[in-house]
């Protein structure tokens, strides 16, 4: 059984990343946004700072309180836009419930979308066309690529349909060429449906939903989910009776997490420096290998 090692993949990419932010004439300049006091988002927000930062980013963050209004958000986030030296926008998802979330990260353009979340940017990845993709995914499809795990002609299964991780999982999946079936809460017989997959994704968000029955021997699982448990960090897979089973795992921390964060850093390479990235085909942060 191969552990997807997803912090030393990482590692690689953010080492990239930083080579190329090295030989820019001006660093990418990242406006994380936070709105409220959310402890998860809190924390998320700081190691992506903390990472992009150490790499040669520049900080732009903003930060709101949980009572800003639409209007005073939206303004926010529209002057970022127009600021050339923001060269990358993040709004930290989820927001207060009183805040439309669609209408202000419509409000990014698609160009500075670093999280690859516009209309424009799920287009683009939709129409097979360069753009910013969300880095979950593409961090997933990276260390799918880094352990040499082939999807061609393979039964991929994604469990999760959100607009984040699960549709643009199976889009770059279809792209390379994997027959690719999507699962949702209303799936018939999850299990039987899984067991067919020679990678298997799961982003459902619930813990250990993924058990051992549900998986093929000697396929790839992938663990995108996180939760904060009494006994630490655990993931959608019920980690040690599936990794009996599989033939490659992720661990639960060490995996995908990782690969997001480090997407986040391509993506913003990426995303500062337009021409050269979509020029160069076979190139980390906005772009994927066909
Ligand atoms: P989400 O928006 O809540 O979406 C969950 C998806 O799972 C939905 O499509 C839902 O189906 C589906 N689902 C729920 N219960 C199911 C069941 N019993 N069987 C099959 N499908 C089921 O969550 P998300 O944003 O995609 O995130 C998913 C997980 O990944 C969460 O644990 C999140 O914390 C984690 N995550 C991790 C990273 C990372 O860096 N590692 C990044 C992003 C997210 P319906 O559409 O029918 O409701």
């Amino acid at each position: 059984m191969t552990t997807l090692d997803g912090r030393r993949v990482a590692e690689k990419v953010v080492a990239a990343a930083a080579a190329d932010i090295a030989a820019l004439a001006r660093a990418p300049g990242l406006a994380t946004v936070l709105v409220g006091d959310d402890p998860a988002s809190e924390i998320y927000v700081r190691n992506k700072r903390r990472r992009c930062v150490a790499a040669g980013i520049r900080d732009l963050h903003r930060r709101f309180g949980a009572d800003v209004t639409q209007d005073e958000l939206a303004a926010a986030i529209r002057a970022l836009g127009g600021d050339p030296g923001v060269t990358g926008i993040l709004l930290q998802l989820p927001l207060p419930p009183h805040l439309d979330a669609d209408a202000l990260v419509s409000l990014i353009p698609p160009d500075k979308d670093v999280d690859g979340l516009t209309e424009t940017n799920a287009g683009r990845l939709a129409l097979g066309r360069p753009g910013l993709i969300p880095c979950t995914p593409l961090g997933v499809l990276e260390l799918l690529d880094a352990h040499g795990i082939a999807l061609a002609g393979a039964e991929a299964v994604v469990v999760g349909r959100s607009n984040l991780v699960g549709k643009p999982m199976a889009q770059l999946l279809l792209r390379r060429h994997a027959t690719v079936t999507v699962c949702h809460s209303r799936t018939r017989d999850l299990t039987a449906v899984c067991r067919r997959a020679d990678v298997l994704i799961a982003a459902a968000g619930i813990p250990g939903l993924i058990t051992a029955e549900a998986v093929k021997p000697g396929a790839t699982v992938v663990d995108v989910g996180i939760h904060r448990t009494p006994d630490g960090l655990r993931g959608d897979v019920d980690f040690d009776p599936v990794s009996a089973v599989a033939g490659a795992i992720t661990p639960v921390p060490g995996g995908v997490g990782p690969m997001t964060i480090a997407m986040l850093l391509a993506n913003t390479v990426a995303a500062a420096t337009p021409g050269r990235a979509r020029a160069r085909p076979g190139r980390r942060g906005g772009q994927i290998r066909e």
